[in-house]
Formats: C-alpha cells, sequence, structure tokens
C-alpha cells in the first residue's frame, strides 16, 4: 500500500488515482496525515480491502509529503563507501547523525526555491517509524518500520561547512530542502528493502545513481544504534545515507541550477519531481564560505 496525502489529505495513492482515508472510511481514520501512525496497523489492513473503486483521480500537483511534521528526523552522513571517498573521508566507524528540521519538508512535486548557487543535491532512501522503537535489536528492526519513501537532503554548502565544527543541521533545513513521497510504501510491496536501486538526475543528465545494498549502516543497524540513544517515534523519518555522485564532490564543484527538474526516483517507490526556481538570496547573519 501507498499512502500519501493530496490536498493536504490522508490517501491511498493507485496509480493516478487516490482513495481519500477520511471520506470513504466515513471517519472512521482521520485526514491528518501525520495521525496515521497512531493506529498503522488497523489502517494498512482496513485499507488492503479497498478497491480501485473507492479511488478518485487527482492533480499530481496536489501531492503533498506523506509526513508533514514528524517529531524527529534523523539523517546520516557518509553511509556509502564511494560517497566517503569522493568527499574526501574514510568510511565512519560509526554514522555521522544530524537532523533536518521538519519545517524544510515539502511534497514530491513542490517547487524549490533555490536561496543561493551552493545547493546540492542527495537522493536517499527515508525510512518512516511506524511504533515507537527504543533499544531495539538489528534482527528486528524492519518491524518497526511503517514503510519506506523517498527524499532529497538538498543541502547548501557553505552554510553546512561554516565554522570551526561544522553542523550540517541549518544548511540542510532552508524552506524546501526535503522533498518527501510520493507516499509511504508498506515493506510488503516492495520485493527486497535491503537492496534497492537509487538514482537521481537534474532534466535527463543522470546525477547519481547507486543500491542501498551499498549503505556501511544498513535500516537495521541505523534503527538499532539509533534506538539505542533517542526512542523513535511513530512517524519519525531517517535519512539514510545518499550514494556518490554529489555536486560538492565534482571537480570543479557543480550545484543546482534554476530552471531545471531534479528527479529522484528507487525502485519500487515512485519519484520526486521538484522544479528549481531562484529565490532571494538569504540574509547570511553567519559568515559563510
Ligand atoms: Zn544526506
Amino acid at each position: 500500500m501507498r499512502l500519501g496525502t493530496v490536498d493536504g489529505r490522508l490517501s491511498i495513492l493507485l496509480d493516478g488515482r487516490a482513495i481519500d482515508v477520511e471520506r470513504v472510511s466515513d471517519g472512521r481514520f482521520s485526514a491528518v496525515a501525520d495521525k496515521a501512525f497512531e493506529r498503522w496497523d488497523e489502517l494498512v489492513e482496513w485499507g488492503h480491502s479497498r478497491t480501485a473503486d473507492d479511488a478518485v483521480g487527482f492533480d499530481p500537483a496536489a501531492l503533498g509529503p506523506p509526513v508533514a511534521r514528524p517529531t524527529q528526523i534523523f539523517a546520516v552522513g557518509l553511509n556509502y563507501r564511494a560517497h566517503a571517498a569522493e568527499s574526501g573521508l574514510a568510511a565512519p566507524e560509526s554514522p555521522p547523525v544530524f537532523t533536518k528540521f521538519a519545517t524544510c519538508l515539502t511534497g514530491p512535486r513542490s517547487t524549490v526555491v533555490l536561496p543561493s548557487g551552493n545547493v546540492d543535491w542527495e537522493v536517499e532512501l527515508v525510512v518512516v517509524i511506524g511504533r515507537r522503537a527504543e533499544n531495539v535489536a538489528e534482527s528486528a528492526a524492519w518491524s518497526y518500520v511503517a514503510g519506506l519513501t523517498i527524499g532529497q537532503d538538498l543541502s547548501e554548502r557553505a552554510v553546512q561547512l561554516v565554522g570551526p565544527a561544522p553542523q550540517f543541521s541549518l544548511g540542510k533545513s532552508f524552506p524546501g530542502f526535503g522533498p518527501l513521497g510520493p507516499g509511504i510504501v508498506t515493506l510488503d510491496e516492495v520485493a527486497d528493502p535491503d537492496d534497492l536501486e537509487l538514482s537521481c538526475r537534474l532534466d535527463e543528465e543522470v546525477l547519481q545513481k547507486g543500491r542501498t545494498s551499498d549503505m556501511i549502516f544498513g535500516v537495521p543497524e541505523l534503527i538499532a544504534r539509533l534506538s539505542a540513544v533517542c526512542p523513535l517515534l511513530p512517524g519519525d523519518l531517517i535519512f539514510t545515507g545518499t550514494p556518490p555522485g554529489v555536486g560538492m564532490a565534482r571537480k570543479p564543484p557543480r550545484f543546482l541550477t534554476p530552471g531545471t527538474t531534479l528527479v529522484s526516483s528507487i525502485e519500487s517507490l515512485g519519484e520526486l519531481h521538484n522544479p528549481l526556481v531562484a529565490g532571494p538570496a538569504y540574509d547570511a547573519q553567519v559568515t559563510v564560505g
């Protein structure tokens, strides 16, 4: 099953059609997507018994992020060996973790405003937590996952890397820096959740291509390591890291250009299509670069 939002309402996404969960369930389930996790198993069971007769057509532009205000967003750096290498860094022995603040989340078709000429791309598998996870063993970790979705960990590299001990979170949290979707895909629709092809392209030019099986810390290990410190809550997101091919590592470095569309794909999960436009330069209160 694929759960997303259409015009801000929780919906089951089919091919070009959507089932409005609140209306079709006669109010049994909320239209607010973030509330779905309170009764996730019940919702999935109900959803599986729906048919295309309950669905209506919709404009893809009406799709929003499938989770709007997660309590916590974790993001993992350097989780693919070839990406660590292109960044000039050794493969980490434990995962570097930062956050993306929730106000950066946006829809799978949303236009993203670029606040500068230093914005880089990072396609990532995003894990959506389905139930509270605390000190979870790797062997049990997948059972805490509601589903998987696609994310872009857009990054303003000057802000990300400023200061004597760079803190990544602000540089990765401008409005629109977290395109997410198109929906949360439950694991029964994914052949092998530990091995999915992911890629991103700018218009027709492929920028990144990899497989999630190349992660240094796979999803179960990330859940075990994170939940050993922070309880993971229903609706929380984990951006699991990006494969090689980012712009910052290119010679010369390259960044996103206004007037193009960033397309992010993961096998079995779908695609994000985010047009890019130039915005007014942000008012840097910090010295960057
Ligand atoms: Zn990232």
